[in-house]
C-alpha cells in the first residue's frame, strides 16, 4: 500500500513525524509537506508562481519532501510524482479541527485534495496543548492512530474522513460535523505602539449537540466524521426549482452537450 502523508503545520511538525511512523506499519510511506506552516490555508492552491520541492531528512527512515506551497499543492505534487497512491493521510495537526472550523483547515484540504483525485483521504488532528499547557507528545497517540488506520484502511466505504483525537482517548466513535454554531470571533486589541489591531480567533463552543464531533471530543472519544465534497443543498435546490422553474435547458439536452465535449 502506497501512503502519501501531508499536513498544514509544515515538514518540521512533530505531528507529521508521529503519523508517518505509524503509517509505515501499514505500507510504503512518502511524506510531502509544506516547507513552512500553512495552518488555516484551507484549500488554496498556488496558481501564480511555480512550485518547487526539496528532499528533507527530518523524519529518520522515511522518504520526505518539502514543498514551497500549500497542503493541497503538496498532495497534487505528491500524487503527480508517485503512481498509484492508495491513500493520503494528513496531520497529525497541532490543533483540533471540529465543527465549522474545518472550513479553514489546511489539514482537511490535503485529504479533500486526495478525494478530488479519486484517492481516499483521512485528516488527523489533536489538541495543540496538553492539560498543563505543554506541547503534547503525539507519538503517545500511536496505538490509537494505529487502531483508527485499522478501521479506515480496511473499509473501502471510508472515503474522506475527519478524525480528531483527544490526548487520552477513551474509545472511538462515528460522528457528524457540528454545524449549529461557529467558533470564529474577531477580538480587538492594541499593538505596543497603541495602534488598534484584530485577532480573528476561536471562541470555545459550550452547547453541543449529541452525536457531533465536538460532543464526542468533549467526552474523550476519538471522533471520526465521514465527509462529502458535494456542497449542493438538495432541499433548497428542490424548493427553488419548484418555486421558480426559470428557463432550462431541458435535462436531456444538457446531457448530450456534456457527452459531445468529452474527448474520444
Ligand atoms: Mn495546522
Amino acid at each position: 500500500m502506497r501512503i502519501l502523508v501531508a499536513n498544514d503545520d509544515g515538514i518540521h511538525s512533530p505531528g507529521i513525524a508521529a503519523l508517518a511512523r505509524v503509517a509505515s506499519r501499514f505500507g510504503k510511506v512518502r511524506v510531502v509537506a509544506p516547507d513552512i506552516e500553512q495552518s488555516s490555508a484551507s484549500h488554496a492552491i498556488t496558481a501564480a508562481r511555480p512550485l518547487t520541492y526539496r528532499s528533507a531528512t527530518y523524519i529518520p527512515g522515511i522518504e520526505s519532501w518539502r514543498v514551497n506551497g500549500t497542503p493541497a499543492d503538496c498532495v497534487a505534487l505528491g500524487v503527480h510524482h508517485w503512481d498509484h497512491v492508495d491513500v493520503v493521510l494528513s496531520g497529525i495537526n497541532q490543533g483540533v479541527n471540529l465543527g465549522n472550523a474545518i472550513w479553514h483547515s489546511g489539514t482537511l484540504a490535503a485529504a479533500k485534495q486526495a478525494t478530488l483525485f479519486g484517492i481516499r483521504g483521512f485528516a488527523f488532528s489533536a489538541p495543540s496543548v496538553d492539560a498543563d499547557g505543554k506541547d503534547p507528545d503525539y507519538d503517545a497517540l500511536a496505538p490509537h492512530v494505529e487502531r483508527v488506520l485499522d478501521v479506515l484502511l480496511t473499509d473501502r466505504r471510508a472515503r474522506l474522513v475527519n478524525v480528531n483525537f483527544p490526548l487520552a482517548p477513551r474509545g472511538i466513535t462515528w460522528t457528524r460535523q457540528a454545524v449549529r454554531h461557529y467558533d470564529g470571533r474577531v477580538v480587538p486589541s492594541k499593538d505596543p505602539m497603541g495602534h488598534e489591531h484584530f485577532w480573528f480567533t476561536v471562541a470555545p463552543i459550550e452547547q453541543v449537540e449529541p452525536g457531533t464531533d465536538l460532543w464526542a471530543m468533549q467526552r474523550g472519544y476519538i471522533s471520526m466524521t465521514p465527509l462529502s465534497l458535494d456542497l449542493t443543498d438538495q432541499q433548497a435546490l428542490n424548493r427553488l426549482t419548484a418555486a421558480q422553474p426559470l428557463d432550462g435547458p431541458p435535462v436531456e439536452e444538457a446531457t448530450e452537450a456534456v457527452m459531445e465535449d468529452e474527448p474520444g
